[in-house]
């Protein structure tokens, strides 16, 4: 399983999907998909979705992970032919100079460029500890003219992503582009895969979803269409075992997958998934049935889809299920293998173990 999953994670990674320009990611997990002889389809926003057929009457699943990264957007080409952009995502400026990046103009045809970063041999003392503003920042793709550039095939609008990469780490380690949610996107193969051999399963719909790195909201459509009773979001969960980290959680690389009992954000969305109680329960029995270890993570300041999803209809219960990613947003991040083949195995046992008596009801749940 690990081998899969390694394969698969390494070969999505390398694959560029800005938000709103996942059709690459699509196109190959559409073919995972129909390796296994699940066919899917795609809704007018770009999800990619596939039905397992359950066993019995039991309440469905919807089982969501985003195939889109975050990027830039070209915003103006200079006379020079140096480029400026606009950010999409939470896109870290801190981490942007120097950074290798690719124009996304289409396959076979894609620009490399380098993000600037001022002569360190003409950059005066208060420089050298200042954050450059994105504004400030240009893009170097080699061309001496606004005509070279745009007969390259870059244009405003073009999507940028950071170049992809994946380096293998000591141990059971990797590091690369977009590991948020590329691995999230391996683990739903692997487990699609694996619940086709189940005797006995609830009707699981796998979403690869879109634009989450943009607004957060690219999953609903696709539950409105599916009307789950239940949504479990595969994405990163921070891992706080390093020393700026520290006092954020508990949450250690390499420690097993973990789920969040509690996201918010203030800031805009004013949104967050506080999770039903039947699927903390549900997990929590699997994990310890599997004797599988689970971490657990509450924090502000990180959002998933599954805040907009809980919303559809007359509402969806929601969790966010994750393996510990340190470096988020960067253009290395770095997760475990084992803490996704963890989270795989967790999930078979904890859907598998849905039946047709499994309760959503609240009043069950009263602490
Ligand atoms: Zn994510």
């Amino acid at each position: 399983m690990k081998d899969r999953i390694r394969s698969l994670l390494t070969d999505l990674m390398l694959i560029p999907g800005l938000s709103g320009y996942e059709g690459r990611v699509r196109r190959y997990l559409a073919e995972a998909l129909s390796d296994l002889d699940i066919t899917s389809h795609t809704d007018r926003l770009g999800n990619l979705v596939a039905t397992i057929d359950g066993t019995h009457q039991g309440p469905s699943v919807m089982l969501f992970a985003h195939m889109d990264q975050l990027g830039l957007v070209v915003r103006k080409i200079e006379a020079n032919g140096l480029v400026r952009v606009e950010r999409l995502g939470g896109v870290p400026e801190r981490a942007l100079p120097s950074q290798s990046v690719l124009f996304c103009v289409g396959p076979g045809r894609d620009v490399p460029g380098v993000i600037a970063n001022k002569s360190h041999h003409a950059t005066s003392q208060e420089e050298k500890y200042r954050v450059l503003p994105y504004p400030q920042i240009y893009i170097d793709a080699g061309f001496d003219s606004a005509t070279d550039v745009l007969a390259a095939g870059i244009d405003v609008g073009t999507p940028i992503v950071y170049a992809p990469k994946m380096v293998e780490l000591g141990g059971q380690r990797i590091a690369g582009t977009a590991v948020d949610d590329r691995a999230g996107c391996a683990v739903m193969i692997e487990l699609a895969h694996a619940l086709l051999g189940l005797r006995r399963r609830p009707r699981v719909h796998l979403v690869f979803s879109v634009q989450e790195e943009f607004n957060l909201r690219g999953a609903v459509t696709a539950a409105q269409a599916l009307a789950p009773d239940i949504a479990v979001q595969l994405d990163i969960i921070l891992a706080t075992d390093t020393p700026d980290m520290a006092a954020r959680g508990e949450v250690r690389l390499g420690g097993g997958p973990a789920m969040s009992l509690y996201s918010f954000h203030g800031r805009g969305t004013l949104n967050g998934t506080i999770p039903h109680p039947a699927l903390v329960q549900l997990f929590d029995n699997a994990a310890a049935r599997e004797k599988l270890p689970l971490q657990r993570s509450a924090h502000i300041g990180a959002l998933t889809d599954s805040s907009y999803v809980q919303l559809v209809g007359a509402g969806v219960a929601a969790i966010d299920l994750g393996f510990p990613t340190r470096y988020t947003h960067s253009s290395l991040e770095v997760c475990d293998l084992t803490d996704l083949v963890g989270l795989t195995r967790l999930l078979l046992a904890g859907i598998g173990s849905i039946d047709a008596t499994f309760s959503l009801d609240r009043d069950e749940f009263i602490s």
